[in-house]
């Protein structure tokens, strides 16, 4: 079916990528995805190839394309075999270093943007913590200010990139604001790998997603320059709740492109696969289970793509964005179900992807506000 968000530029982007994935990236992820992390080689070729900053301004090294040009990335990087490579990418390029090409001073955009559009500083996002996720404005990390610098202490968890990253950006508490409104009290913080009083406290083992390394982190008085402020003071809160629609769409795009490239893997083997005298793509039972795949595909596709558009035309989106991410991490976790059933015991195979598929995509109706976070969010619109 046809979908007109792209440009003629767009499909030619997707051209490159798709080559790229297919000859350098596809051979190479079963042995990241055993090693548990990404060679910082990749990252280089990435940034080499210009895939690292796509719509960041050119004069730092951007490609000074738009925001569909990520989407792009997004579709293309999932159809690599590893959810783990395609998210460690997108939580580099759309899920952190954005807020400093929105947030940054011009001093923070020219000593990071151009290690982290050519692939030298690998970035991470830093705000779930032991104690809370969802409720991001019950943070407890706190930044106190001492002079020319703030003392960073408290732990974080779930950081995606958070082993081997450079770049850390870091919500942190400076200020507990008015009764009620602790959400006021929040800062954003660029904190780099190595500085005194910061460690990566575990490295932690999940069920899918092997390939991106997660982590727990430490800060203990960990002294953070303030320069290295991001935005203003006691506004962290409203600066990542206005980057949260590109994250959330982001995810969506993840798990759709995931299940779409799931849905091809499964009519293949049904045209292969012989039972009972013909091929498994005679069974009406599965020819229907496969036109409702389909149809939930193209559902959360039209979602997505409507979302995305919005955002990228910087309208309004909160609503339509929370939809699509609700809708698509659900159909996408959907699919899998069902592409490991109509594969049989090889479905539950390691050589077969659809087995990777169905670990690595139940992250996304948790990761970047799950879907009762979603549902809230709809929520509220209609409701109050
Ligand atoms: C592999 C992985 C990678 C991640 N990467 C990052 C990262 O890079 N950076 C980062 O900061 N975080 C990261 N996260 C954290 C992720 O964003 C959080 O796990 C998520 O936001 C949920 O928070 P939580 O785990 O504390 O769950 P909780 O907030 O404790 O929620 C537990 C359950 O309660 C439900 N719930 C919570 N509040 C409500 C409510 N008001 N109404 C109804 N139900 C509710 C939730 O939906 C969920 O089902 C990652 C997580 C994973 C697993």
């Amino acid at each position: 079916m046809k979908h007109n968000i792209f440009t003629a530029e767009h499909e030619m982007l997707r051209k490159t990528i798709r080559a790229f994935v297919e000859k350098e990236v596809a051979p190479q992820v079963a042995a990241w995805e055993e090693a548990g992390r990404i060679p910082r080689e990749f990252w280089r070729r990435m940034g080499q190839l210009g895939l690292l900053g796509l719509d960041f301004p050119v004069e730092y090294g951007g490609g000074g394309g738009d925001f569909l040009s990520s989407v792009v990335l997004g579709e293309e990087m999932a159809r690599c075999r590893s959810g783990g490579v395609a998210f460690s990418v997108l939580v580099h390029t759309d899920m952190s270093s954005p807020w400093l090409t929105r947030y940054g001073t011009e001093a923070q955009k020219r000593k990071h943007l151009p290690g982290i559009i050519a692939g030298e500083t690998v970035c991470a996002l830093g705000i779930t913590e032991p104690g809370t996720g969802s409720d991001m404005a019950a943070l407890s990390t706190r930044a106190v200010r001492r002079g020319d610098h703030y003392l960073l202490s408290g732990s974080k968890i779930f950081i995606t990139n958070g082993v081997y990253g450079d770049l850390y950006f870091v919500a942190a508490r400076t200020g507990e604001g008015p009764p009620g409104r602790r959400h006021e009290g929040i800062s954003m913080f660029l904190v780099e790998r190595g500085w005194p009083g910061f460690t990566v406290s575990r490295r932690l083992d999940k069920m899918g997603m092997r390939a991106s390394d997660t982590a727990a982190l430490a800060f203990e008085n960990c002294p953070v320059p303030v320069e290295n402020l991001l935005g203003v003071e006691g506004r962290g809160f409203q600066q990542l709740a206005a980057g949260l629609q590109r994250e959330r769409t982001m995810a969506a795009v993840l798990a759709l492109s995931g299940a779409a490239q799931a849905l091809e893997d499964t009519v293949a083997y049904l045209r292969e696969r012989q039972a009972f005298g013909e091929p498994l793509a005679a069974k009406q039972a599965l020819r229907h289970r496969v036109a409702d795949m389909a149809t939930e595909i193209e559902a959360a596709r039209r979602l997505v793509y409507h979302a995305a558009a919005l955002y990228a035309a910087g309208e309004a989106c909160i609503s339509e964005v929370s939809m699509a991410k609700l809708f698509a991490t659900e159909v996408a976790n959907r699919v899998a179900y069902h592409a490991v059933q109509l594969h049989g015991g090889y479905g539950y195979m390691r050589e077969f992807h659809v087995e990777g598929f169905f670990r690595d995509v139940r992250l996304y109706p948790i990761a970047s506000g799950t879907s009762e976070v979603m549902r809230e969010i709809i929520a509220k619109r209609l409701l109050t």
